[in-house]
């Protein structure tokens, strides 16, 4: 596939400092299809100088000017959007549908949707005898993780740009080729160089050097809680911004009067998606005790319909994990399940393919609240059934890990579900199968993380106030 074999800063595909690289493997047939340069301190160095020197006239640009940059960049992904899809695919292995339809659908989205923002918001505001300014925070060091190649990548540099913000992107080693082919992108939509620039490497180097550079005003990080962690001390340490997008373990709580069939049916979905890839999934599906034994049946059923195969195949619904890591890493779990008692109904520990990463779909009933599977993130096609006596025992379940990203609820009508919901120590929560919407914050509660992403809460991120007292 094709691939730069620089770093892209202030506006230019330039070589990089060193001469290490990184080999990007197809996770469905274990091919290396391409390699990408793994930046140093010094390129990182490089780009915080470009975005630093960048900065002062992207921020004073009015508004409507970033406004009218960002539509041209939401316009170059859509005129692009095939060849992005194919490349997601090509890396992370997600099903060409699903490529196509949430991991380039989805950011075009909300890239569209910060265009609006920076249109429309006032960033200029008076209370009292005061006159507020929202103005950039600076710098931006943005770390991406590779579930969502292009997604956790606009999810940042959107409202950044918006703010008025430079930014340095760190995309994840899995998937660096999605990332460089938005740089492109960024340079044929016309950004002003240094408003954007791009360094691929390895986490401990690249990641980490952003992450400590002292020229950098705010991290913004999505991926795991223990790299999370050591990202919000050293921001600590260093008194500059941070935010954290981290990991999950979401309820999916069916009240009896619900559809079972559809919430368990879609619930299934919601976690087979990306094979299971997905932070925010409903990994764990709540039920009456009354009604389990017909949920688990309707589990079962609904993940047989989830057929694993080759992403590009239209009859695959489920594609490989992103590299053999983590395919290694979600069969431990499912053997944890197992030995700690919990009973599998589909799928199981044996992959469904020879070659490439895959996990069959898999569903575990009589699932504890204390087992491992329904208190640890497993970040595969794994779904777990757990029992309820009454709600207060739902509520205790849900709220029973350490994590509160998302979930669900489902109920005879929707207020009945929103007062469940209103108890839950979470970020986000789908009510009756809602759809998602690019202008409502989502972030996490709990150790799901700091700060939230996604219209006018993710814009105010990227701002800082100043008041003028008159
Ligand atoms: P990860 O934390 O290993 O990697 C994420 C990013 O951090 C990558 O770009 C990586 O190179 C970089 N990184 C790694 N070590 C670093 C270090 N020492 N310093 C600086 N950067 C470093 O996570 P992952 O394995 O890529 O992703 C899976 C995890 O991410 C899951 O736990 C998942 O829940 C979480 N996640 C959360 C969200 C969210 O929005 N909350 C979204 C996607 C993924």
């Amino acid at each position: 596939m094709k691939a730069h074999d620089g770093m892209y800063i202030r506006g230019q595909w330039r070589p990089a400092a060193g001469t290490d690289t990184i080999a990007v493997v197809n996770p469905t047939d274990e091919q290396v299809i391409a390699t990408v340069p793994a930046g140093t301190a010094e390129d990182v160095d490089a780009a915080v100088r470009a975005a630093r020197a960048a900065l002062p006239a992207w921020a004073a640009t009015p508004p409507a000017e970033r406004a009218a940059a960002i539509a041209a960049l939401a316009a170059a992904m859509t005129a692009r959007r095939d060849e992005i899809a194919e490349t997601v695919t090509a890396e992370l292995g997600s099903t060409a549908t699903f490529a196509r339809r949430v991991q380039v659908g989805l950011p075009i989205r909300v890239m569209e949707s910060y265009a609006e923002l920076a249109a429309t918001h006032a960033f200029e505001t008076t209370v009292g005898n005061s006159t507020v300014y929202e103005e950039p925070v600076g710098v931006v060091g943005a770390i991406t993780p590779w579930n969502y190649p292009l997604h956790q990548i606009v999810a940042k540099v959107a409202p950044a740009l918006a703010a008025g913000c430079a930014i340095v992107v760190k995309p994840a080693e899995d998937t660096p080729l999605t990332a460089q082919l938005f740089a492109d992108l960024v340079h044929e939509a016309g950004l002003p160089a240094g408003v954007f620039n791009l360094v691929t490497g390895l986490g401990p180097v690249a990641g980490q050097a952003l992450a400590e550079h002292p020229d950098v005003d705010l991290v913004s990080f999505t991926g795991s809680t223990a790299v999370g962690r050591r990202i919000g001390a050293a921001a600590g340490a260093a008194v500059k911004r941070v935010a954290l997008e981290l990991g999950g373990k979401s309820a999916n709580v069916v009240l009896p009067s619900a559809d079972l069939a559809k919430a368990v049916t879609v619930g299934v979905a919601n976690v087979m998606s990306n094979s299971g890839q997905t932070c925010s999934a409903w990994t764990r599906i709540l039920v009456h005790t009354d009604r389990y034994d017909e949920a688990v049946e309707l589990a079962r059923a609904a993940a047989a319909t989830h057929v694993p195969g080759d992403p590009n195949d239209s009859g695959s619904r489920l594609g490989p994990l992103v590299n053999a890591a983590q395919q290694a890493r979600v069969r431990g779990y499912i053997e944890a399940g197992i030995a700690a008692g919990a009973r599998v109904v589909a799928g199981g520990p044996e992959s469904p393919h020879d070659t490439g990463y895959f996990v069959a779909p898999t569903v575990f009933a009589d699932v504890t609240p204390d087992m491992s599977i329904a208190q640890e993130e497993i970040f595969g096609p794994v779904v777990s059934l757990l029992r309820y006596e009454d709600e207060d025992d739902a509520l205790r379940i849900a709220n029973g890990t350490v994590y509160g990203l998302a979930g669900a609820v489902w109920a005879g009508d929707d207020a009945e579900a929103a007062a469940f919901a209103r108890r839950m120590d979470t970020g986000q929560v789908h009510i009756n199968g809602g759809r998602f919407n690019p202008l409502a914050p989502f972030g996490g509660y709990k150790q799901s993380g700091v700060g939230r992403e996604f219209g006018v809460h993710g814009l105010a991120e990227y701002l800082q106030t100043k008041s003028l007292q008159f």
